[in-house]
């Protein structure tokens, strides 16, 4: 069957029904419809719109345009002036609403205007993320204006929503991934395959693209590539070593360094480095691609864990200090201040095979065999336990050397891909609570506070975790401590950025906030106890709900995951039972 060419204005209204939803089946049932429609050419740019990008994430391709040039470009487009302009994005706070009723009533004949595709206002964004050197402010002003011009009245709301990055539909990979499904079958029977397709290659739009053209067979194909970053497997945890030797009986345990996580790619000379959340940051570790091109093998795929180190004092430095490497600006200065070691612990590719489905047995032996250990490149400390004793043992020697805890790895279990399971458990030193981890949660509002805290504008912090059921998020505490007033100034500031009138379309919440933010950044949390409580909303819907006692923040930086790697309630709820055992 040929297709339509897919208008702009389908996309637009899908856009519109898809903002008035909350519904996770809701949401599917629309996407599902509108796949239908779409092409093999059109797909994979659907759906990097529908994320406001042009690109996978691990393709730095920015689009975003400052407010300022933005209404430039709404001018230029309709007649009328920036004065104007900013008078009714202030009566409307939003400019894509700004802009529709702007194009509504336009100021200059538009005698030839041309209907938008898909593909048309794809392609003109692209040139807008490309666009760098002197000229390119102008050059973005013009194509968008030219989209502007060329739109009707809703087309121009999501036209201008994208490059401000407002466009926030809150559709993770998982809804696309349903969707999908649904699309071809009515159910989420293929839901597997493409997971595990979507899983080995981080990309949604290249597995949509092949879901198309090929089926699922053709997604049954997909095979893991040096430059196509893997989702990193995750660790389980359980509250003591009894409890980890009773799952997963004789193990590997190894020491938990507190770095940041980096995937490693090597073909020949050519190297890439992900973060953890698929992000390309080669450009910012010079010193890691030098060691890594020394490497003699000619091709993987390894993880590892990134340490800064202090030559002089010849001792680690903690993560905050390390994450001083992570920034786009003065590079070389601070890879010379703050080297970084690395420690590898996994490998899933090497030399044309796919490792992650061999034993962990096997792996770390290709590992101790393929990889060359050097100042800068090191294996993880690892040792063998058949029994809690040697477990813990070792765990206290990890913890007396300054370190997190251990994590116990199953010998037999394959790399566990994008998942958490038993493979991998962690245990770190308690946080003298009857918790056995800390949390990841997703700042979804503020309140102003009073006294010292109203003066700097932030006074707590609404926290969420993840329910992935649902892909919602839903509350579990209001956090007030662990942070100083600097930390205060740059979350208000940060914050500030993705504010958002309403609480989010994704946010499950009971409790008010002064402020509300769209789901983004995700900050590690404790607290004394998570107790049942009805004031929150983190629990299985229609069974109970569970907040955190005394929370607190444990690191005030942001943390490198996306808001759907966050604590998920699913998490919360074995937690709760962990700590009864604990105690008990
Ligand atoms: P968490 O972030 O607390 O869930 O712990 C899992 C993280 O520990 C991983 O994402 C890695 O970044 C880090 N890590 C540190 N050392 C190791 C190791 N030896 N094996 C696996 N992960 C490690």
């Amino acid at each position: 069957m040929v297709k339509l060419v897919m208008d702009f204005k389908t996309l637009a209204f899908a856009f519109s029904s898809l903002e008035k939803t909350t519904k996770r089946l809701e949401m599917t049932k629309i996407l599902a419809e509108l796949f239908a429609k779409a092409s093999a050419d059109e797909i994979a740019k659907i759906l990097y719109l529908l994320q406001g990008r042009v690109a996978p994430p691990f393709e730095e391709k920015e689009l975003g345009l400052g407010e300022r040039l933005v209404e430039q470009a709404i001018s230029l487009a309709t007649g009328y002036h920036a004065s104007e302009i900013r008078e009714l994005y202030t009566e409307l706070g939003d400019l894509g609403l700004a802009v529709e009723k702007l194009v509504g009533k336009k100021k200059q004949q538009t005698l030839f205007a041309k209907k938008l595709t898909v593909l048309d206002v794809f392609s003109a964004f692209k040139k807008i993320a490309e666009a760098s050197g002197p000229k390119s402010q102008q050059l973005k002003i013009k194509l968008l204006a030219e989209l502007i011009h060329n739109s009707e009245p809703i087309e121009a709301r999501y036209i201008v929503r994208i490059p401000l990055n407002k466009l926030r539909l809150g559709i993770g990979d998982p809804t696309v991934l349903d969707a999908l499904s649904v699309m071809k079958k009515g159910d989420k029977q293929l839901r597997e395959s493409l997971e595990r397709a979507y899983n080995v290659t981080s990309n949604i739009g290249f597995v949509a693209e092949k879901f198309f053209r090929e089926g699922i067979k053709g997604i049954n194909t997909i095979k893991i590539e040096i430059g196509r970053p893997i989702r990193p497997a995750l660790a389980e945890r359980l509250p003591n070593a009894e409890e980890i030797i009773k799952k997963i009986g004789r193990c590997a345990v190894e020491a938990k360094y507190d770095g940041f996580r980096m995937q490693i790619h090597k073909k020949g000379k050519e190297v890439k480095l992900f973060s953890r959340a698929a992000t390309d940051m080669t450009y910012m570790f010079p010193e890691i691609v030098d060691a890594i091109r020394l490497q003699k093998c000619e091709s993987f795929i390894i993880d590892s864990e990134c340490l800064g180190y202090d030559p002089k004092n010849r001792r680690y430095h903690s993560f905050q200090e390390t994450m001083q490497r992570r920034r786009k600006y003065g590079i070389s200065d601070k890879a010379k201040e703050i080297p970084l070691h690395l420690f590898v612990f996994d490998i899933l590719y090497l030399n044309g095979d796919e490792m992650i489905n061999k034993a962990y047995e096997q792996r770390r032996k290709a590992l101790e065999k393929n990889i060359d250990e050097n100042e800068t490149v090191h294996l993880s400390d690892m040792i063998i336990a058949e029994t809690p004793e040697e477990l813990l043992d070792y765990f206290n020697a990890c913890v007396n050397a300054g370190l997190e805890g251990v994590i116990a790895k199953d010998l037999k279990a394959p790399y566990t891909v994008g998942a958490r399971k038993f493979a991998w458990i962690k245990l770190k030193k308690s946080y003298e609570t009857a918790l056995s981890d800390t949390i990841d949660a997703v700042i979804v509002g503020y309140d102003i506070g009073k006294g010292k805290r109203k003066e700097l504008g932030l006074g707590t912090i609404l926290v969420a975790v993840y329910d992935e059921q649902e892909d919602v998020f839903k509350t579990l505490a209001k956090v007030g401590t662990g942070f100083s007033e600097e930390d205060i100034k740059r979350f208000k500031q940060k914050l500030d950025e993705i504010k958002i009138p309403h609480k989010s379309p994704r946010l499950i919440s009971k409790v008010e906030a002064d402020v509300w933010v769209e789901p983004k950044y995700v900050v590690e949390i404790s607290g004394d106890e998570i107790t049942k409580s009805s004031m929150h909303t983190c629990g299985i819907s229609g069974g109970e709900t569970y907040a955190l006692r005394f929370p607190r923040i444990v690191r005030s930086e942001f943390r490198d995951k996306r808001p759907e790697e966050a604590t998920t309630v699913t998490e919360i709820i074995k937690m709760a039972k962990m700590q009864k055992r604990k105690s008990g």
